[in-house]
């Protein structure tokens, strides 16, 4: 989709490099945001941290040499709970347990879900003024929105997905009002329930995407993909940023049956694993990925967000990645 990038005045290397959006907190945020929960720090004080986290991370990605740049979330907690938090619509649950030890507030749908103004976009145009590369605009899908969410209001899931596809497409045409070219939906619940795909989860996407001038990215992450590949190419969006490495690429035995139509941020390197991988290792997924796919087709960035990894385990894992993605380069180059 290289014109479509060229139409909104992106120049982009071949094999674009970027990540998939957290990056792990500081110490120092961390700290401030336990205080702020405690209601011993003020919102002030914490936002001023999480623009220090943020001016930081920045730094790191221009250092790495990154295409295509994000804000690496400082300011967010769960995925779904921060955007119901925005939305009119949603309670918050008490401490919900979810993956063994992990606790978090599940959101509760108990009115009409809508919009209430920008969520995004304070922090998105705080991150451009930063670099002059692009940066992604990020949000949480109307599908996972729902899966995620206890609904206690719409009749059906249908309905209360469809809404949440309303309202988030009002964030979008925000974004993209205030120059956001790169638009970035995150929907790893896409697969939970596989007939909903083509029941109303593509639908909802359409409403999300509908008539905005943007490049399209869907980040999914540990999918039941053989469920839902190649009806999930219907989804109206230009790239599908997909976890490949944890699962050895046997999602290129998919590409092989039913050609992969899009562009595609090919996950290189494992974001649950400490171990940082060789750099040979990194080369042979990119050499697999140009056996299925066309090198114009292809972004480069790790499986998913990096927010469990520690900062050392991140840089490396991402220098790697960088390294190889220009001996790669080269060698597409060299023939
Ligand atoms: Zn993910």
């Amino acid at each position: 989709m290289l014109e479509e990038l060229k139409k909104l005045g992106l120049e982009l290397p071949l094999l674009p490099t970027t990540t998939v959006g957290s990056f792990p907190k500081p110490p120092y945020l961390l700290e401030a945001r336990r205080k702020f929960r405690a209601k011993e720090l003020g919102i002030e004080k914490l936002r001023e941290l999480e623009e220090r986290a943020t001016r930081e991370w920045i730094r790191t990605q221009e250092e790495l040499g990154l295409d295509i740049l994000v804000d690496g979330e400082m300011y967010r907690g769960d995925m779904a709970t921060y955007f119901a938090e925005h939305f009119t619509g949603f309670k918050i649950s008490g401490l919900v347990r979810s993956y063994g030890n992990r606790y978090y507030r599940k959101p509760i749908i108990s009115g009409e879900v809508e919009w209430n103004g920008p969520i995004t976009v304070e922090w998105w145009k705080f991150t451009q003024s930063l670099t002059e590369k692009p940066v992604k605009g990020m949000l949480t899908g109307p599908y996972t929105m729902m899966d995620w969410s206890f609904n206690e209001y719409y009749p059906s899931r249908k309905d209360a997905c469809l809404a949440l596809a309303k309202a988030l497409h009002r964030e979008v045409k925000e974004l993209a009002r205030a120059g956001v070219k790169i638009i970035q939906i995150d929907e790893p619940a896409i697969s939970a329930r596989p007939e909903e795909l083509s029941e109303f989860a593509i639908e909802a996407m359409k409403i999300v995407t509908k008539g905005i001038d943007a490049y399209f990215i869907n980040h999914i992450c540990y999918g039941a993909f053989e469920f839902i590949y190649p009806k999930m190419l219907e989804l109206p969006v230009h790239n599908f940023d997909l976890e490949m490495s944890n699962s050895e690429l046997d999602l290129v035995e998919l590409f092989k049956e039913h050609p992969f139509t899009k562009d595609i941020s090919f996950g290189v390197v494992d974001v649950h694993s400490h171990a940082v991988e060789a750099r040979e290792v990194v080369e042979g997924r990119l050499r697999t990925a140009l056996q299925v796919l066309k090198p114009e087709q292809i972004w480069v960035d790790p499986d998913c967000g990096l927010k469990t990894r520690t900062r050392e385990e991140t840089v490396n894992k991402l220098k790697v990645m960088m390294d190889a993605t220009r001996n790669i380069r080269k060698e597409i180059r060299d023939g």
